[in-house]
């Protein structure tokens, strides 16, 4: 069976705008993950009639509603007493709620006193259960309104999303016959998302056993993601996985991928950025085991240093300019030979807002790598602000990267191939 949720956000700071609701995201997620289908996600403030109102209405519609929120210990988090006001329950102290904030306040500041304020936090609506909260004070309430269980969880991500995940430990007990979902996701890059969809066809389409999605990541790449019945499910993957080949990596991300296609060959990689400011040195460094493969990064900004360091000649500089196909190839050429790596990427190109000619304006970025067996260059453009511009055009350095590297492990498995005939 596939049940029924809802969520609710609670918090004035997300009806202002500061703060990004990223709860309503997890949760949505942890849902269809439970076997819960996600019918409503609502954002109220902190009202404790607005909240206590919408619970009620969500109640008769849903096997389980979620409020992420509201449950600090200052005055304006009403999400206790409105729960309470829509379970027809008064507020208690609990002893042991007071108990475990005391504790968990002493572990963090030992010696001094807990504030009066958090005791707010251990009032509990009358027979609702108490779901422990191993990262912060504010214990989570879980009970029946209607006979709907009604869990409310910190607004605090870190708080909620360990929170959440023991409860999904207890849910089957709480909501019999759920049936968590199978699913499945294939990672790609290098195609859009309408050439992919053009491709894929009717592989895209929702049946009555399986519901697919294709979601487009800021990171730069897309994962298509199927989800229902097993079998099914294993079908429509086996299908697509076989008609997206040219673009599928083997890990959810590009640098993760780019890291272990070189760790599978055992090659390693340099950097030369100027444009993108280190950032595909950043990615490639923030996964993990990456020392492996990566040995240096650097960021050759000026021209001085693109000359003085890596030998662009200066009729290049003074030519066709830092942001030009013969300034990133004797980046990347020579980048690899100063690092000593297997393969060195240069990326160089125009982040605006100013900068830009007519010849190349702002969003041009050319890309290089460089190995023993040559050098490819690639132009692209790029659109959006700076920050934009700069994030995009490192992932299209590691997309770059990875197609090379995955063109020199297939035409090298294509010769040796035919070798062995
Ligand atoms: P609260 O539990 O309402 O006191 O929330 C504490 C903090 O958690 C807020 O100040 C926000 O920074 C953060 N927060 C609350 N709700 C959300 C949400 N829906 N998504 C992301 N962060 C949130
Ligand atoms: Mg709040």
């Amino acid at each position: 069976m596939i049940g029924r949720a809802a969520i609710v956000s609670i918090g004035n700071e997300l009806l202002f705008g500061k703060t990004v609701d990223t709860n309503a995201a997890f949760l949505a997620r942890w849902c269809s993950q439970q076997g819960l289908r996600v019918h409503t996600c609502r954002t109220v403030g902190d009202n404790e009639e607005v909240i206590a109102i919408t619970v009620r209405e969500l109640a008769r519609d849903a096997d389980l509603v979620l409020l992420t929120g509201g449950l600090g210990p200052t005055v304006d988090d009403r999400t206790r007493h409105a729960v309470a006001m829509a379970a027809g329950r008064s507020l208690e102290e609990s002893a042991s709620a007071w108990r475990a904030i005391q504790q968990y306040y002493r572990r963090r500041k030992p010696g001094e006193a807990v504030p009066e304020s958090n005791r707010r936090q251990a009032l509990i609506p009358k027979g609702a259960q108490i779901l422990r909260n191993d990262r912060g004070t504010a214990p989570g309430l879980l009970m029946q309104v209607d006979g709907t269980w009604v869990a409310s969880l910190p607004g605090v991500p870190v708080e909620m999303t360990a929170m959440v995940e023991r409860l999904g430990t207890r849910l089957p007990r709480l909501i019999t016959g759920l049936d968590a979902p199978a699913v499945a996701e294939l990672h790609c890059a290098g195609a859009g998302e309408s050439a992919l969809q053009d491709h894929l066809g009717g592989l895209l389409l929702d049946d009555d056993a399986v519901q697919v999605g294709i979601t487009v990541h800021e990171r730069g790449f897309i994962t298509i993601r199927a989800v229902g019945e097993a079998q099914a499910v294993e079908r429509r993957r086996r299908a697509l996985h076989k008609m997206l080949q040219d673009w599928l990596l083997p890990e959810p991300g590009l640098a993760e991928s780019l890291v272990v296609a070189l760790r599978e060959k055992q090659w390693t990689l340099a950097t030369v950025e100027s444009c993108s400011g280190g950032r595909v040195a950043a990615a490639l460094t923030a996964v993990p085991g990456a020392s492996e493969v990566f040995c240096q990064g650097s960021i050759a900004y000026a021209n001085a240093v693109k000359s003085r360091e890596f030998a662009v000649p200066e009729v290049v500089l003074n030519g066709p300019g830092a942001v030009s196909e013969e300034c990133v190839r004797a980046l990347a050429i020579n980048g690899r030979l100063r690092c000593g790596s297997d393969l060195c990427c240069a990326v160089s190109g125009v982040a605006g807002p100013g900068g830009g000619t007519r010849r190349t304006p702002v969003g041009t970025v050319w890309i290089a790598v460089a190995s023993a067996q040559g050098c490819e260059a690639r132009q692209v453009h790029l659109a959006g602000d700076r920050e934009h511009i700069q994030q995009r055009a490192a992932q299209q350095a590691m997309l770059c990267t990875w197609q090379y590297v995955k063109t020199l492990l297939s035409t090298r498995g294509r010769r040796s191939k035919k070798t062995q005939h």
